[in-house]
């Protein structure tokens, strides 16, 4: 709107004109980018490391603006663009370093077979989707294949709503319709709300390990003698997978995952130490190990009120696995590093709902059992979530305790409720195994020893009173000033690490 543009420009020519306007420029450049960096207000303390002594006090009530900027850091694009590209430049080190090597990681990891997988969700019933079954263009950055008709069912006739059950549109890529249910009353919403809480990743990482143990034993390769922090002698397989996971919310809802699995071997004498595996383990061993897991885990969920009998949740069938190479038609680290970052950085934008966590007096607004997909959704989430005093008093408890030891027992069901948002999905949106990489802490590390190296005071520490006094910059003026000195900066990285995840997905590491 004009006049809040007229405002904004009118407040950054009056900042512009202060006298000391490019003290307050770099005061605010550690937070320039963010949108609404964190407001701090407090004592400032500078004191030598080897000795504690205090070398400088100082109360931000001295600063531009008498407070301290700090970025607000959140890792979603939608919410802050420039906290969560520092985000996904992170994830990407953290990705790229367990599969190169680097920083405190040993290079030798190169040499570690390694898969990237992709775990997809079962059908919970049939969405509009869109598949282009050959290719025929020259770059995919310009696709223009045609896509093939959606669910093209010759006299498939209606499903009991009175619903056709097929649909003959060939959907454009930006087409709404992607990801919604043929039929909304035919649709499992329940189902999908409960696989999406589901506990799948570790059992499935579990029985990945099972099965190279089981193989080992058949090859005759003998378990490693390691000693445990407590002392104790342990005998374990030789070999062990470390991941790097990123989850994605498809368009329907559902969550999927995208793995890297690294196989690491098992120094006996540092059980800790992060060791090539044995050669007689194999990427291809690795790829069986996946598929054998994915197809084995089946789990059902705890009795509920709704459905005494549980839900099953187990992975759809497609599980696609790739290796990570220099071949032809391999991804490559830099590229997968890529991909994995810059899904990181994303939540349930893709189905396009987008809220913060519901609460009784919000949750109207976003559910509703006859509403469109993502209110069914979001209803199922939470009526399925709702506290353990509706239980149904004939719920047999799997212990046969007395009634009341199931009531004080936590509801297995209530993540839902809280999770209702992210339409059940409490997970993390990044996670790694410890051993995978370095943490996002050591390059959080790296950055402020780098800044504090850039300053005048090098050879001291500043510690903080602070408090918090609000959020946001002070005006849409000093926003837009702050935000374009920092987007300066950043243009020249952004260019190069989009191409990168880009090829990526074109190289079909999403396929
Ligand atoms: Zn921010
Ligand atoms: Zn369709
Ligand atoms: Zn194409
Ligand atoms: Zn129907």
């Amino acid at each position: 709107m004009p006049t809040i543009a007229a405002g904004r420009d009118a407040q950054a020519l009056h900042r512009a004109a202060t006298p000391d306007f490019f003290g307050w420029l770099e005061h605010t450049r550690a937070a320039a980018g963010c949108s609404r960096p964190i407001r701090l207000t407090g004592t400032l303390t500078a004191v030598e490391p080897g000795t504690g002594r205090v070398v400088e006090q100082r109360h931000t009530d001295e600063l531009p603006d008498r407070t301290l900027y700090k970025a607000c850091g959140n890792r979603r694009a939608a919410q802050c663009p420039d906290c969560a590209w520092v985000y996904a430049g992170d994830a990407f080190q953290v990705v790229r370093c367990g599969l190169t090597g680097g920083k405190t990681v040993p290079t030798t990891v190169a040499r570690h077979p390694v898969v990237f997988v992709t775990f997809t969700a079962p059908s919970f019933g049939p969405v509009h989707h869109r598949h282009i079954p050959r290719h025929t263009c020259a770059d995919r950055r310009c696709c223009d294949c045609r896509p093939a008709p959606c669910h093209a069912r010759r006299n498939a006739g209606t499903c009991p709503h009175g619903q056709p059950a097929a649909c003959f549109v060939r959907h454009d890529a930006d087409d709404p319709q992607l990801g919604r249910p043929l039929c909304l009353d035919c649709y499992d919403h329940d189902h999908q709300a409960v696989w999406n809480a589901g506990e799948l990743w570790r059992r499935t990482k579990q029985a990945i390990e099972r099965h190279l143990t089981a193989l080992c034993r058949q090859r005759g390769i003998r378990l490693v003698r390691v000693v445990t922090d407590s002392g104790k002698v342990r005998r374990v397989p030789p070999v062990r997978v470390s991941h790097g996971k990123v989850a994605e919310m498809q368009r329907r809802g559902a969550v999927h995952f995208h793995v890297l699995l690294r196989l690491d071997g098992v120094d006996p004498h540092d059980r800790h130490a992060l060791v090539p595996p044995l050669a007689g383990i194999t990427a291809d061993d690795l790829d069986a190990a996946v598929h054998a897991a994915a197809r084995q885990i089946t789990v059902t969920t705890p009795a509920h009120p709704d459905r005494p009998q549980g839900w099953p949740i187990a992975w759809g069938e497609q599980v696609d696995v790739r290796r990570i190479g220099t071949g032809d038609g391999d991804v490559t680290d830099g590229k997968v590093a890529a991909y994995l970052a810059k899904y990181a950085t994303k939540s349930t934008e893709a189905t396009g709902h987008c809220s913060t966590r519901l609460t009784p007096d919000t949750v109207d607004a976003y559910a509703d059992p006859e509403g469109d997909h993502l209110a069914r959704l979001i209803d199922a989430c939470w009526r399925l979530g709702r506290p353990n005093h509706t239980r149904s008093s004939n719920t047999a408890t799997p212990t046969g305790g007395r009634q009341g030891d199931l009531d004080s027992k936590p509801n297995p069901y209530a993540g839902l409720r809280r999770w209702a948002h992210m339409l059940g999905y409490g997970g993390h949106f990044l996670t790694k195994a410890r051993r995978y990489s370095i943490t996002f802490g050591l390059l959080r590390d790296i950055r402020a020893t780098y800044r504090r190296a850039e300053d005048d005071t090098a050879d001291t520490i500043t510690v903080g009173a602070l408090t918090f006094i609000g959020s946001g910059w002070l005006t849409n003026g000093d926003a837009l000033l702050a935000n374009t000195a920092a987007a300066q900066h950043r243009e020249r990285q952004r260019v190069g690490r989009e191409e990168l995840a880009h090829e990526a997905w074109l190289t079909g590491a999403a396929a």
